[in-house]
């Protein structure tokens, strides 16, 4: 059996094999009035995927193994671009034959206070692209997969100056980044922005924050990534090896927006004083499950600044940030690789090694999956 009944996508039910999902025939979720499938050409690689794998966010069994029906497997995926092959009966925001994008949120009740004030990622019934429970208990599936099913408000138009491999990081990555950076720095003068990991979240938050007009700090543990920080729009670099690197930095940040996928280096008694009085320092970055963040109190009573966080953006933010990217002309920095099991498990190793700059995007999905 093959599409619309089964989809077919790179999974596993197993942390221990996280970097080797094998490629799967499954059921996809109940068709709702208002879903879209989408035929995918190609996905992004975000470390997301890395900790829903190796289920690092959790202390519980992968979420996949209670699935009341479909799959008992995880395929991941988030940054997920590809053409509308099918429609819901109610669906008014795309048609067949479209480019859409879809980031991390399938779907959401569309009714909550959340929902119609342009949060609806914050929706509490939000379900994610993967490794999220439907209210009937399908667990959803993400985009290293044929085709991918979610809710229409999710799935965005795509501007067609931005090729599929490049628009990818946005849909997730690009997306997380540009939400708190434009909440934050909205209506200040000459705002100032700290970003911290240079990784795939960081690099673009580079480009987004330069975009919307702040000075621009990259924030990284080393001096690696220095040349790179620079061309992609960064006004000053910062390397935390260095002794006493937060001595010029006292009372100059707008926002300190952090990427880091680890706070074991993440020196919070020493970045908090770099904010102005009142400002965010926001996290982005979603740790394992068994790290903290560490803070003395008295750090936050010498500029009354606030610990935060940003969960993805909404569609119209989606929307924003690629005509901020066509405006501005940035992409973001992508190596390709093709999808296979190989493929597949080449990206998420080379991920989980920091070896990445800045972003992989997994393409030639029609060709492997013959649609
Ligand atoms: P990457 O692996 O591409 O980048 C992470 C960066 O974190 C690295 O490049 C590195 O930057 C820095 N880092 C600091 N400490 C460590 C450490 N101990 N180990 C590894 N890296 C470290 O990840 P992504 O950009 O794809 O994702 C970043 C985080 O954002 C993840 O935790 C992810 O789950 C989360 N995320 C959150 C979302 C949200 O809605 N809030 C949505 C999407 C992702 P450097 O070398 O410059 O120090
Ligand atoms: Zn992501």
């Amino acid at each position: 059996m093959a599409y619309p009944e089964q989809f077919q996508g790179f999974a596993t039910n197993d942390p221990k094999d996280w970097a080797h999902p094998k490629l799967t025939s499954y059921q996809p979720k109940n068709f709702g009035n208002r879903d879209v499938d989408i035929e995918v050409e190609c996905c992004g690689i975000c470390a997301s995927e890395l900790f829903a794998l190796q289920n690092g966010w959790s202390h519980e069994p992968m979420t996949c193994l209670s699935s009341k029906y479909g799959p008992k497997t995880q395929v991941v995926g988030h940054e997920v671009v590809g053409k509308v092959v099918a429609v819901g009966p109610e669906v008014t925001l795309c048609k067949i034959g479209d480019r859409v994008g879809l980031g991390a949120q399938a779907s959401a009740c569309m009714q909550c206070s959340r929902c119609t004030s342009q949060n609806e990622q914050y929706c509490q019934n939000s379900v994610s692209t993967y490794c999220s429970k439907y209210p009937d208990g399908y667990v959803s599936q993400g985009g290293y997969a044929s085709h991918v099913r979610a809710h229409e408000q999710f799935c965005f138009p795509i501007p067609p100056e931005i090729p599929s491999e490049l628009v990818a990081p946005l849909q997730c990555g690009g997306l997380t980044v540009y939400s708190p950076i434009k909440r934050n720095i909205a209506g200040k003068t000459n705002p100032k922005v700290a970003v911290i990991g240079i990784g795939g979240l960081g690099h673009m938050a580079i480009m987004i924050a330069r975009a919307l007009g702040a000075e621009v700090y990259a924030v990284s543990r080393g001096y690696s990534k220095k040349d790179d920080a620079m061309k992609m729009g960064a006004h000053k670099f910062v390397a935390t090896s260095e002794e006493n690197w937060q001595q010029s930095l006292f009372d100059q940040f707008d926002l300190i927006l952090n990427c880091a996928s680890s706070t074991t280096s993440l020196d919070l008694n020493n970045l908090l004083p770099c904010l102005k009085v009142n400002c965010n320092f926001i996290s982005v970055g979603l740790p394992h499950v068994d790290e903290d963040f560490r803070v003395k109190p008295f750090t936050f009573f010498r500029n009354g600044c606030n610990i935060g966080s940003s969960k993805l953006g909404s569609r119209t933010e989606a929307i924003e940030l690629m005509d901020l990217a066509v405006k501005h002309n940035f992409r973001p920095w992508v190596e390709t690789i093709q999808v296979s099991e190989a493929g597949v498990s080449e990206g998420l190793t080379r991920l989980n090694d920091g070896d990445v700059r800045y972003r992989f995007t997994l393409t030639g999905f029609h060709e492997f999956f013959n649609t």
